[in-house]
């Protein structure tokens, strides 16, 4: 919360950047294989321990196949069976952008509401966390939405980070996998919640920030700490403070010393019964093991906005992780709205909906700029 209070918004330089830069990705996507308490119980330093709890298995399946990225443009390098596999799990989750009248015909008098989660939905996925950046057009796209719909950034990154990487001031941000949470200031919003404050940051601009895991800040920065110490003799392996949880990448770790790194989380965290460890694409997740999650943060976001009228309202997220499905879940569940997972690759989902690649994403975010302005040109 200090560094939002204290933020410039007009200089993405006024944020906190984590020192460490050699670095893999931050792609968040969470499986739901848990840290359990029961591992507490078994002998700390043997290899068996994460062998047999499944990490090691998690950690080798828990990245796709990447693909080659040439400017905005995902080139396919699969062969044509995967494209024909492809194609049949798209009857099942149709393109988003191919159902596009379908989207906004369903939005008819009805206020679309945008959430987007950030890497590999907005931000291709890169070695360098810091270095996840939009492309200007994607930028551009994102603003177009945000000028017409209420629009929030949800992502596994700190708050800081993601505003440090969007920078627009008129959108909220749930970072932390909506662990914390800054939105507009409404003088009509009345929310009764402990963990709910109004704050002012440095240009007098009123934000409300919602953070329901704030007693976990100092563990998280404990935990951050042991962390670093414990790892910093494995070439590649890079620790990221989200302020409400921690990660470990070894995207660029040599995979011989995966059972290393495997190892040392595990052994740390067996001495923090409250946290849990989920497995992202190549990075171990760890934060509190509290009942909040994406779907919780776009429930919380909607219902904060004055946006929880479903008659009045059509969320729609995109993203691309595991823990975007607790949001996609949400809508569904609900029938409230749709889910759009971006993924080049067939998976489950609990979306409605599909998009490629972030160059997809973008398109999408161009035609609902466009439609909206068509259709306010035809109100006139
Ligand atoms: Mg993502």
């Amino acid at each position: 919360m200090a560094s939002f209070d204290q933020m410039d918004l007009s200089s993405v330089n006024a944020f906190p950047v984590l020192a460490d830069s050699t670095i893999s990705q931050t792609i968040l996507g969470f499986h739901s294989s848990v840290f359990s308490n029961s591992v507490s119980k078994k002998k700390p330093g043997k290899f068996d321990d994460v062998r047999s709890n499944g990490w090691l298995d998690a950690m080798q399946s828990s990245s796709p196949p990447r693909k080659k990225m040439v400017k905005d443009i995902a080139i396919e390098l699969a062969s044509d069976d995967t494209d024909v596999v492809y194609y049949s799990w798209m009857l099942k989750y149709p393109s988003a952008l191919k159902s596009f009248h379908h989207i906004v015909n369903r939005a008819h008098k009805k206020k679309i509401v945008i959430f987007l989660d950030y890497d590999g939905t907005l931000s291709p996925i890169v070695d360098d966390p810091n270095r996840a950046f939009m492309s200007i057009d994607m930028h551009t796209a994102v603003k177009g939405v945000a000028k017409y719909f209420p629009t929030a950034i949800i992502s596994g990154r700190s708050c800081d980070k993601v505003y440090e990487l969007v920078g627009l001031t008129e959108i909220s941000y749930a970072g932390s996998h909506g662990m914390d949470i800054i939105f507009p200031a409404k003088d009509t919003i009345s929310i009764n919640h402990t963990n709910y404050i109004r704050s002012t940051h440095k240009q007098g601009k009123k934000v409300n920030l919602f953070q329901p895991a704030r007693e976990f800040i100092p563990v998280i920065n404990e935990v951050f700490r042991i962390l670093v110490e414990v790892t910093k003799d494995i070439p590649g392996a890079f620790v990221e403070n989200h302020k409400f949880c921690t990660s470990v990448h070894y995207r660029n770790v040599d995979e011989k010393s995966w059972p290393i790194i495997a190892q040392r989380v595990h052994d740390v965290l067996k001495d923090y019964p409250r946290l849990i460890l989920t497995h992202g694409r190549k990075v171990l997740e760890i934060r509190p093991l509290i009942d909040w999650d994406k779907g919780k943060a776009v429930e919380f976001l909607l219902e904060s906005l004055g946006l929880s009228n479903i008659n009045d309202v059509l969320p729609i997220y995109i993203g691309d992780d595991r823990t975007d499905e607790d949001a996609f879940k949400v809508l569904r569940e609900g029938n409230r709205g749709y889910g759009i997972l971006v993924s080049s690759v067939p998976k489950e989902s609990k979306a409605f909906f599909s998009l490629r690649d972030t160059f997809e994403v973008k398109e999408f975010l161009k035609s609902l700029v466009k439609w909206k302005e068509q259709m306010s040109a035809t109100d006139k």
